[in-house]
């Protein structure tokens, strides 16, 4: 750790140890905190624990803020699964119901990259029962040859893929080989919400128990494919199952090494059914404290946390930097989830992501799909 993170840290230690809070950091600091000791960092002074984040991310990344010019494709809305929280599927035969063909998905990331040189897309939509594997072959191949493979594809939930294994009567090995084979180059982190089985009962009753998600993933990892790691937060669950969720990461990485990163957001009710029971999302500072929590348990063993922009917008990104995250996510063109959950995205084209991480204090890196830096040389305008 640089020695001025390090000196940091000492004084927020001090600080901790008069509020009563060292041994439960000293023993995440370790790299052995317990369920105990991360309830109870939720719980200390936000100010305390984003000093302690960041100094950590000093040691790590420097002022260093990566992030990527992509596109999410939402291929369709279409989805049978029916989870409590989401505002963005449709069921089969809604008259809103879309489906994009193949080409018409690939096409639209082509020409993504044609005008914005993108460097990935975040593959992803709805589970729909109707849709082959032939599909995605057909969608991955064609963004792979018409962008002489310069966009990484990042794609495919776990929800995703299960149930296409399942429809298309193969095993979860066959379909990755051969999605791997098309395109696929890793796998994002959205369906952990929380890895409780208690909690996805209620808000994702159909989707696979945590454990299956875990395994899901290990599958993933072993085949060489790296993924990105979620967790949904501000719904049903309490601080011990998101310091279980936190510790299950944890333990993921440590057996499989391929989680490339974390990113938390907070459920947005907008016209979801949970919305009833749950009609405000969290206030910023849950953000801020979910970010500098996970980057005290993870440290610098899942390197990179995405500031919270998403859902909690673009002024909280900013801050949540000095609270632990060293990644900006991406450009996002396209996305549709969240628009209709209520909340607006701004376009944040290169230069104003550079602008936003500058003003915060920091230097911005664009990177690639797996976290490398991309020479200013083959960035352009
Ligand atoms: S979160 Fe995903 S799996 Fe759940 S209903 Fe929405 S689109 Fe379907």
């Amino acid at each position: 750790m640089a020695a001025e993170g390090y000196g940091r840290l000492e004084a927020y230690l001090r600080a901790a140890e008069e509020l009563g809070y060292v041994a439960h950091l000293e023993r995440a600091l370790e790299g052995r905190p317990g369920v105990r000791d991360i309830v109870e960092l939720y719980k200390a002074p936000l100010w305390l624990l984003g000093g302690i984040a960041r100094a950590i991310t000093d040691g790590i990344t420097g002022r260093r803020v990566g992030y990527i010019v992509n596109m999410i494709m939402n291929y369709t809305n279409i989805c049978v699964v029916g989870c409590t929280f989401c505002s963005f599927y449709r069921k089969p035969g809604a008259p809103d119901a879309y489906k994009l063909e193949a080409r018409e998905a690939a096409g639209r990331v082509v020409d993504a990259w044609r005008r914005f040189r993108i460097r990935q897309v975040l593959f992803q939509g709805g589970v729909d029962p109707g849709i082959p594997i032939e599909y995605y072959e057909e969608a991955f191949r064609i963004i792979k040859e018409e962008t002489r493979g310069e966009v990484a594809i990042h794609g495919l939930s776990v929800v995703e893929l299960e149930w296409l294994a399942r429809v298309n009567r193969m095993s979860l090995r066959e379909l990755l080989a051969r999605l791997i084979e098309a395109g696929l180059d890793s796998v994002p982190g959205a369906g952990a919400e929380i890895l409780s089985d208690r909690v996805r009962k209620l808000i994702s009753p159909i989707k696979s128990s945590a454990d299956t998600w875990i395994t899901t993933m290990e599958t993933i990892m072993d085949m060489g494919i790296p993924i990105s790691t979620t967790m949904m937060y501000g719904h049903l669950e309490t601080l011990e199952e998101r310091a279980r969720h936190l510790l299950s990461l944890l333990d993921l990485q440590r057996r499989k090494k391929r989680i490339m990163s974390f990113i938390t957001w907070n459920f947005e009710p907008g016209k979801s059914p949970l919305g009833e029971s749950v009609p405000y999302p969290a206030g910023g500072t849950e953000t801020l404290r979910n970010i500098a929590v996970a980057r005290i348990v993870f440290r610098g063993e899942i390197r990179w946390i995405q500031a919270g922009w998403l859902t909690a917008g673009v002024p909280l990104g900013q801050a949540s930097l000095e609270y632990g995250a060293n990644d900006w996510g991406g450009t996002l063109y396209g996305e549709k989830v969240l628009p209709e959950a209520g909340v607006p995205l701004p376009t944040l084209v290169r230069g104003r992501i550079e602008r936003l991480i500058r003003d915060a204090g920091y230097e911005p890196v664009e990177r690639d799909n797996w976290y490398r830096p991309i020479a200013k040389a083959a960035v352009g305008a």
